[in-house]
């Protein structure tokens, strides 16, 4: 990096670094993004005079709250809240909300600065946020998980709406947490609107939603791999997680001619020499969406796969490696070994899943690698055409849906290359994410003023 780029980025980090202390991933995330779209800003004065990448990363609103709920046994817990809407410039505030013990204000204000970048790239008109609380919903039941998801949904909807900001899934929020919520809106509003996406089919909720970040993420690993020649046929393919994103990645990879050997969870990962197959997979589905067990379970089934416990999945050779659980879950020596074993590809499924360490060994070793922002945009994405859906009241089939999503994965490949391509012909999936989904949300802050 040229030396006045560089003193531009320290110059700004050191601003967002006293503004946002101890806020390690927020800190991480803005970091990565400045490094990126540095020199693009220095080119274009009005930009820097605007001061358009030092209002992106301070949150449009932040709104943090109560939640008091009842255990079945009458017991009062309370948890916090949280609504982070980062940036509006685009559209509606669009994005998850976790439900994790680990949440925090510096991992939801990560994730919203991501997802500014993330939602710009999609070209659908969509702001960026993300939300969630400290809950988990391991151990509740049934009741407590709705107590719970009507309490945080009765603060939520004062700042929610269609037009306004309009949450989705992640991490611990799946299709049952999405519905709790939806209906209590709905009852406190009086109205059925699409506030919330990733409902269920039969009440608004949009075809391919679920399967949509999972796919998205083959949809541009292959678009990846086609620059090489290549395809996923004959791959053999390490995935980290076993929730949403994991499964229909090892659906679609599978699909696609690839052997997966790998799934995980917080507790350890199996290895399934002779690949995750379709029956399989379904196990895995039930176990986790149905059952809500653990992982270590899949080698009660299958004997011949092997678990790790306390391990992640990336000591195992592969060619392409899909880390879909969640950040920070790659570091510098998991990529070496990556790396070392012939990993020619790394798709991340999850919101910044490799560390800043992870990323410099991919660049430096030539590995074909796409952040988050770029690869999983398919299911935010796919959020998008089920508000587009909820507002002209009728929805798509499949195959529409489908076609839509491919496209956009392929557009935003596309994006890539025209802004990451280096002087060697190879792609730099980071810089090209970053400035591309820069350029977008920082034109249109311009046009609407200091706001
Ligand atoms: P799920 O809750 O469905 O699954 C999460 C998976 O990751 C589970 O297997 C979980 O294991 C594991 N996991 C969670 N936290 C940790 C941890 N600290 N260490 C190890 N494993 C962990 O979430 P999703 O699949 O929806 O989300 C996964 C990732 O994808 C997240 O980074 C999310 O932000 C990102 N993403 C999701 C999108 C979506 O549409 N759902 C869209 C774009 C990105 P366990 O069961 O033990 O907790």
């Amino acid at each position: 990096m040229e030396k006045h780029v560089q003193q531009f980025v320290n110059d700004f980090m050191s601003r967002i670094e006293a503004k946002n202390p101890n806020e390690v991933e927020f800190i991480q995330a803005v970091r990565e993004v400045a490094e990126s779209v540095a020199g693009y800003i220095l080119e274009n004065p009005v930009m820097q005079n605007l001061k358009v990448l030092d209002r992106i990363a301070e949150p449009e609103r932040v709104i943090m709250f109560r939640v008091p709920w009842l255990r079945d046994s009458g017991e009062i817990e309370i948890n916090r809240g949280y609504r982070v809407q980062n940036n509006s410039a685009l559209g509606p505030y669009k994005g998850g909300l976790r439900f994790h013990v680990s949440v925090n204000l510096s991992i939801l204000k990560f994730l919203a600065f991501e997802q500014t970048f993330k939602n710009s790239l999609t070209t659908l008109p969509m702001g960026g946020g993300k939300g969630g609380s400290d809950f988990s919903s391991k151990g509740k039941s049934d009741n407590e998980v709705m107590r719970f998801c009507q309490s945080f949904a009765t603060e939520l909807s004062r700042h929610i709406g269609a037009d306004v900001d309009v949450p989705a899934g992640d991490i611990g929020v799946g299709g049952r947490e999405i519905g709790y919520m939806f209906g209590q809106y709905k009852r406190l509003r009086n109205e059925f609107t699409g506030a919330y996406t990733g409902k269920g089919l039969s009440f608004g909720g949009s075809l391919l939603r679920p399967e949509a970040t999972g796919y998205g993420l083959c949809y541009f690993v292959r678009e990846m791999l086609v620059t090489k020649g290549d395809s996923f046929a004959g791959k053999v393919v390490t995935v980290s997680g076993s929730g949403n994103v994991s499964q229909y990645a090892i659906e679609k990879a599978t699909k696609l001619g690839a052997k997966v050997v790998t799934a995980s969870d917080s507790s350890g990962y199996i290895y399934d020499s002779e690949g995750i197959d379709e029956q399989k997979l379904e196990y895995i589905k039930d176990l986790k969406n149905v059952f809500r067990g653990r992982i270590s379970e899949y080698v009660e089934r299958y004997p011949n796969a092997v678990f790790y416990a306390e391990e992640r999945p990336w000591g195992v050779k592969c060619d392409i490696a899909l880390p879909c659980a969640t950040q920070n879950e790659l570091d510098g020596g998991d990529a070496q070994k990556l790396v070392d074993g012939g990993c020619l590809c790394v798709g991340e499924g999850a919101n910044m899943p490799s560390t800043p360490e992870a990323i410099a060994i991919f660049h430096a070793n030539k590995v074909l690698f796409a952040p988050g922002k770029a690869a999983n945009a398919g299911g935010v994405a796919t959020s998008g055409l089920e508000m587009a859906q909820n507002s002209m009241r009728l929805s798509w089939s499949r195959d529409e849906v489908d076609e839509k999503l491919s496209q956009i994965m392929r557009d935003i490949h596309t994006t890539c290359c025209e802004y990451g391509t280096e002087a060697d012909g190879y792609i730099n999936y980071v810089n090209g994410a970053n400035i591309g989904g820069f350029i977008k949300v920082a034109n249109a802050m311009i046009a609407q003023g200091v706001v």
